[in-house]
């Protein structure tokens, strides 16, 4: 059918631009309703909007994800206006890199504070009603983003890489305990997808380094990554696509 998420209840962290926007909007498409989640509320008013103009329901709960009492907050709004959640896609994160002599620290608490700790966050909020869901037959998942740089050696991503190295390997370690009781956990691994991921990117020249290998290539688009996500969520729900690296033709 042309709704295969039909009667799910989502949530996207990182909804306000990017790979989770485009996600959320694909998710709403297949027929789930969407909780809009990111700090940036008018950016997700407009994704809400956007989301039923197309006939879809989204609900826009701007949140910091690095909160945890927040977001917990944001989980009880969630229930109480969409449902039970079924699907969640830990998607928020951000990338600083620089060289480890910068000592640009205030950029390795943001990459742990929101990369890790906003993901145990989100997960903390929703397992519960992951498992609710499964328990009651439904298809339950939890999916987050991770990157190539989890496995690869980039000069500057010393505690980007890691943060990712982190999120696949939990999504790994978490399938020990919620393989079992239905619960689907995986993640994708995306390669150079256009967003606005470099341009928070603090030191000028590594912000200069991702723009030049972005322009070099045609790079992956948000919707490709949304696609590839709204696929996994729809397979039938013994399958389980636990991790999907995702790359632009060009990029070796
Ligand atoms: P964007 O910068 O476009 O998206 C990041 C999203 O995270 C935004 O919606 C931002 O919204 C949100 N966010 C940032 N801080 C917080 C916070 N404290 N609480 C809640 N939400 C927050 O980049 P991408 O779409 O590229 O990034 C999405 C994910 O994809 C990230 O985990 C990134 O590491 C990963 N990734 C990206 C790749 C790429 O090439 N682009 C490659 C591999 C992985 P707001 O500012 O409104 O809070």
């Amino acid at each position: 059918s042309g709704t295969p998420l039909a009667g799910r209840v989502a949530v996207v962290t990182g909804a306000s631009s990017g790979i989770g926007e485009a996600t959320a909007a694909r998710f709403a498409e297949l027929g789930a309703k969407v909780a809009l989640v990111a700090r940036r509320g008018d950016r997700l008013d407009q994704v809400e909007d956007r989301v039923r103009a197309d006939g879809g329901t989204a609900l826009a709960l701007p949140t910091d994800v690095t909160d945890r009492a927040a977001v917990l907050a944001m989980a009880d709004r969630v229930a109480d206006e969409l449902g039970q959640v079924d699907l969640v896609f830990a998607n928020a994160g951000v990338q600083l890199i620089s060289g480890i002599t910068d000592l640009a620290t205030a950029d390795w608490d943001a990459q742990i504070d929101l990369n890790i700790k906003g993901v145990m966050n989100t997960i903390q909020a929703f397992v519960p009603s992951l498992e609710s869901a499964a328990a009651a037959g439904r298809s339950a998942d939890l999916i987050t983003t991770s990157s190539i740089a989890a496995v690869r050696i980039l000069e500057g991503f010393q505690v980007y890489s890691a943060t990712k190295a982190y999120v696949t390997q939990l999504s790994k370690l978490l399938r020990t305990e919620l393989g079992r009781k239905k619960i689907r956990v995986a993640t994708i691994e995306p390669g150079m997808v256009d967003t606005e991921l470099p341009d928070h990117v603090t030191d000028p020249a590594a912000s200069k380094l991702m723009a030049d290998l972005i322009a070099q290539i045609d790079v992956l688009s948000s919707e490709d990554v949304a696609e590839t996500v709204a696929f996994m969520s729809a397979v039938p729900k013994h399958v389980n696509l636990t991790e999907i690296t995702i790359l632009p033709t060009e990029q070796i």
